[in-house]
């Protein structure tokens, strides 16, 4: 199925904070005029305007993260797209493109982070659950993704990439036909599990590198990306056009789900609308998938750089069993995908010691949510160690980097 368009709401929220790390300064005031594509927020990151309108405000509104986040608040002129106005492709590296065009990662990172050598590049095209978009951006947008692909090896210097796609997507015979020409691009097939593209198991899958504690993939001369950042780095490199929507799966119950083209701050609310409504009752709806997702407050939180899923459930799809305490079983520990300790993180983090939180690498959790899947005690694993994430960045406390 097509990725659909949207109508363009009548009001946008941009958060100044759509990946880690700070939030972005704005440069905009309110009663500004602003064009699509126009920068209004910098810093170690870039936010660009996804609709031409006027500020109307700039205040802290509600965020996905479940934080208030400072954003720009703009009434859209009429629906009404002006020609694009990016900043002035520098003729830098692909790291300065990333910056320049606001691409972010699914996980609120950059694509490149360290100045190292890269020797392969693992494109992560697997889905996860409920969520579609990688799919649909490979059958939509395959040559648009391999031009996407070739600027960064080209860029990094890798010899060699690596597609990622589940056995049983359509999308693996699409990119498999349109890579044939280049030797340099193998499109792998893995079986359908979850998680099937956590950073280090696809490096270790795929490359035999292992990588250590406290260290990155790039350590290892490998790139790990994503579907949608190389879609971006296209977009941005052949079309001068910055990262201002984001192809988002919308699933559960809602009367025409599917995949669609959103503009980055439109309203979960406005995106549901758009995809003919709930069907039944709604009483949950979460953002990023059902099992590694954060159940939102609101449905007027705003779509940004790494939304890439809305689940809207009824009462029929919850569980309402409330917590119980940990049993120790160790459940959790043997589903890690990252070998961690989810139980000892849960309660240092729950008791706000940050220090211990560290030394246990949860900066290292990708969130993935096995742990709290296979609990018996319905502990909420995953809220917990994120909010233990978020004290251990504040804190500014490292995990060791190891020698590789
Ligand atoms: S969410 Fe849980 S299972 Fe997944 S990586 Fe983090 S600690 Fe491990
Ligand atoms: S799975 Fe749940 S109950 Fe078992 S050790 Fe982990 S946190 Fe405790």
């Amino acid at each position: 199925m097509k990725i659909a368009t949207i109508k363009t709401p009548d009001q946008v929220i941009i958060p100044l904070q759509q990946h880690a790390g700070a939030a972005c300064n704005p440069l905009v005031r309110v009663g500004d005029t602003v064009s699509i594509g126009q920068l209004i927020g910098d810093g170690e990151f870039r936010i660009h305007s996804s609709v031409s309108g006027e500020v109307t405000a700039l205040s802290e509104m509600p965020h996905p993260s479940g934080k208030d986040v400072l954003s720009v608040v703009i009434e859209t002129r009429n629906g009404e797209k002006k020609g694009i106005k990016p900043e002035e492709l520098h003729a830098g590296t692909i790291k300065s493109i990333i910056r320049e065009f606001g691409i972010v990662e699914p996980n609120g990172l950059s694509t490149i982070s360290k100045k190292v050598d890269i020797d392969t590049i693992i494109i992560n095209g697997t889905n996860t659950g409920d969520l579609s978009s990688n799919a649909a951006l490979m059958l939509d947008y395959p040559s648009e993704i391999v031009y996407g692909l070739k600027a960064l090896m080209e860029s990094v210097g890798a010899k060699k990439a690596i597609i990622v796609i589940e056995l049983n997507s359509e999308a693996l015979h699409v990119m498999r036909t349109e890579t044939i020409p280049d030797s340099n691009i193998k499109i792998v097939a893995t079986p359908t599990y979850y998680p099937a593209g956590t950073e280090n198991t696809l490096v270790k899958k795929f490359t035999r590198k292992k990588v250590p504690r406290g260290s990155t993939p790039e350590d290892r001369g490998v790139l790990v990306s994503s579907i949608a950042a190389i879609k971006a780095l296209h977009d941005a490199v052949h079309d001068s056009i910055p990262m201002i929507a984001k192809t988002v799966t919308v699933a559960g119950a809602v009367r025409s789900p599917g995949n669609v083209l959103v503009e980055i701050g439109t309203s979960v609310k406005h995106v549901i609308d758009e995809c003919g409504g709930c069907s039944g009752t709604p009483v949950k709806i979460v953002i990023n998938g059902a099992v590694s997702g954060a159940a939102q407050y609101s449905d007027e939180v705003p779509i940004i750089k790494t939304t890439s899923g809305i689940l809207v459930q009824t009462e029929s799809d919850i569980n309402r069993e409330p917590p119980a305490p940990c049993i120790n079983c160790a459940w959790c520990v043997d589903e890690c995908p990252i070998g961690l300790m989810p139980h000892l993180l849960y309660g240092y983090a729950d008791s706000a010691q940050f220090d211990k939180c560290a030394e246990l690498y949860i900066s290292d959790c990708v969130e993935c949510g096995m742990c709290a899947y296979v609990c018996p005690s319905k502990l909420p694993l995953v809220q917990i160690i994120r909010y233990g994430k978020h004290g251990v960045a504040e804190m500014g406390l490292e995990t060791v980097e190891v020698e590789v």
